[in-house]
């Protein structure tokens, strides 16, 4: 059990070993912190969006609740003069000017039009049209049981009317106009000279149709936005009056759009950036906090569509639309909707702006020395890497030859015989020492002699196999290891390379070639069984001493007394 788990941990550890390619750890390294900074980055400006846009909701609703608050005024006094109205039609008061007003009216009830006026400098004038022009349609009609109330409570309410809109301008107009066939208005000319027409005007507007019992059950505010051309730019609120489950008529006010552009301004206050825009119910245009009409940020119908879109799923929120941002709220007392619009040059300068900007560049900066480190370590990894390979070629190989030095043919030798012998597979040793080099040496310099022990290795390295070891073991001496060939295969190696060595022409100088000649041992393990590395070599060596003796250049593979 205990050897199983040790031989896991050494196939692990051998595996670890083989796949810790340093530069591959370098490199994975630094893509995970690359990855990890850019993720931190990303969730901060994940962070920093969220805030911009409630910051961009937050400045949209305070100017929307500040609008809000000023159309809450104008709304509550619709109600107050319908208040009024009805509490004028429940107690009328017994006052003879009033009482002749409405003696004046039946006297005059039948003409095409007509008009009462009181005290022009207390109340407003009553004009009207006549019963036959009332009796033309169903949406209209001229109570005799109730007009005497009304006449009298419409000069009552006149008063106020009046006085409200003498008092702040905010309103264009204010009115009341009745179905039973007359009107009170803050804006009635002087002279009636054309009240027929006025009147179907009024009776033909959506703000007074769409406040019939049928169309406006809840007897709400509601807005009106003027789509013909004629009163373009005008945006009318209208309640309905009711006393006895009867409907009267509508009060409406008027509100130009320059009112409405004055409300919103107001409401921005000193807001310089952004801009906010009032829309109606169809998406278009009624005013812009915009200081000029070029400065108005236009949306293409396109753009409008995806507000639209937006607007149709909640009462609030943001669309992005190309470079611009858009936060949209629905106001409560107006059938519209307000809209912010952030441009990216503003964003740029503003606090978000200059945080994201500071943020992309300490991005940009440790992303940039990240890299810069990266190729440092890279490159410092690579040269330990190729100087650790020409550290540890070094220490097995022999420079001159090119050929493994003594300690690593030795430690080779030992491997190769220990799994001959394993598999039961020859193992030959070849021994090899050139002849008469001293001479050489002598003759021609030592750096002939160099030059002529590179020749004989490369010679002796071209004739192996890929399992064959080859090295050089002493000054010009060599050796080689070939396992899995027996004894006569390996002399017939050794028979090769001698005769490859003893044909080659050298040359040394310039000009000067030589000839050179080895002698060579063999031994093999099959011949005694024996497998140690260093008794073959033993033997072979005593072969090779043999060769020497017997005349040189030539292979002994075999003792005398046996040959
Ligand atoms: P033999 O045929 O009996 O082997 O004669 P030999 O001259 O080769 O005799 P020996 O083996 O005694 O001589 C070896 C010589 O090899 C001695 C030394 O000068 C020379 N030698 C050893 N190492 C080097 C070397 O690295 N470079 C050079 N140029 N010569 C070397
Ligand atoms: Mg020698
Ligand atoms: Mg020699």
């Amino acid at each position: 059990m205990q050897r199983d788990t040790y031989d896991v941990k050494r196939t692990v550890l051998q595996w670890l070993r083989k796949r810790s390619n340093p530069g591959l750890i370098v490199n994975l390294c630094f893509l995970v912190v690359l990855i990890f900074s850019t993720l931190l980055t990303w969730r901060e400006v994940v962070v920093l969006e969220g805030a911009y846009v409630s910051s961009q909701r937050n400045h949209l609703e305070t100017v929307a609740s500040s609008l809000d608050r000023q159309l809450q005024f104008s709304v509550d006094k619709l109600l107050f003069f319908r208040k009024s109205m009805g509490e004028a039609l429940q107690t009328p008061l017994a006052f003879a000017v009033l009482q002749d007003a409405v003696s004046r009216f039946n006297l005059v009830r039948t003409r095409a039009s007509w008009q009462l006026a009181v005290d022009k400098n207390r109340t407003l004038p009553i004009n009207g049209v006549s019963d036959a022009f009332v009796s033309k349609t169903t949406l209209l009609n001229r109570d005799d049981a109730r007009i005497d109330r009304e006449i009298s409570a419409a000069l009552e309410v006149g008063y106020l009317l009046r006085l409200a809109s003498s008092a702040v301008k905010k309103e264009a107009r204010g009115m009341y106009v009745s179905r039973a066939g007359f009107w009170l208005a803050t804006d009635t000319p002087a002279k009636n000279a054309d009240a027929v027409s006025r009147y179907y005007q009024f009776v033909t507007q959506p703000w007074f149709t769409l406040q019939s019992e049928r169309e406006n059950r809840a007897r709400a505010v509601r807005w009106f936005f003027a789509s013909s051309t004629q009163h373009a730019g005008t945006i009318t609120a209208s309640v309905p009056v009711y006393f006895d489950n009867y409907w009267y008529g509508v009060v409406a006010m008027d509100f130009s759009n320059d009112t409405i552009r004055r409300l919103l301004v107001d409401a921005v206050d000193d807001r310089t950036e952004g801009e906010y825009q009032l829309y109606d119910t169809r998406l278009s245009l009624i005013a812009s906090s915009a200081p000029s009409a070029d400065s108005i940020n236009p949306f293409d119908a396109a753009e409008l569509a995806q507000i639209a879109h937006a607007i149709e799923s909640d009462t609030e929120g943001g669309v992005r639309l190309g470079s611009r941002f858009v936060s949209w709220e629905r106001l409560d007392h107006f059938d519209g909707v307000m809209l912010r619009v952030h441009t990216l040059d503003e964003g740029v300068r503003g606090d978000f702006g200059s945080i994201s900007i500071v943020l992309a560049l300490l991005w940009a900066l440790f992303t940039a020395m990240l890299l810069i480190s990266w190729l440092v370590i890279r490159r410092m990894v690579s040269n330990m890497y190729t100087l650790q390979h020409s550290l540890q070629w070094q220490a097995w190989h022999d420079p001159l030859t090119r050929l493994n030095n003594r300690g690593a043919l030795f430690e080779q030798a030992k491997i190769l015989g220990e799994k001959c012998q394993k598999q039961s597979r020859p193992f030959s040793v070849i021994q090899i020492d050139l002849d008469h080099f001293k001479g050489i040496n002598d003759r021609f310099g030592h750096q002939a002699g160099d030059k002529v022990l590179s020749h004989a290795a490369g010679i002796i390295a071209s004739g192996l196999r890929d399992n064959d070891v080859a090295g050089r073991v002493g000054g010009e001496e060599f050796c080689v290891v070939l396992p899995g060939i027996a004894l006569a295969e390996a002399a017939a190696i050794a028979e090769r390379i001698r005769m490859r060595i003893d044909a080659k022409e050298i040359l040394v100088k310039k000009s000067t070639t030589i000839r050179i000649s080895a002698s060579f041992g063999v031994s093999c393990a099959h011949e005694k069984g024996n497998y140690s590395f260093e008794q073959l070599q033993s033997i072979a060596d005593d072969r090779l001493y043999q060769a020497k003796q017997r005349g040189r250049n030539r292979v002994v593979w075999r003792d005398e007394g046996k040959a």
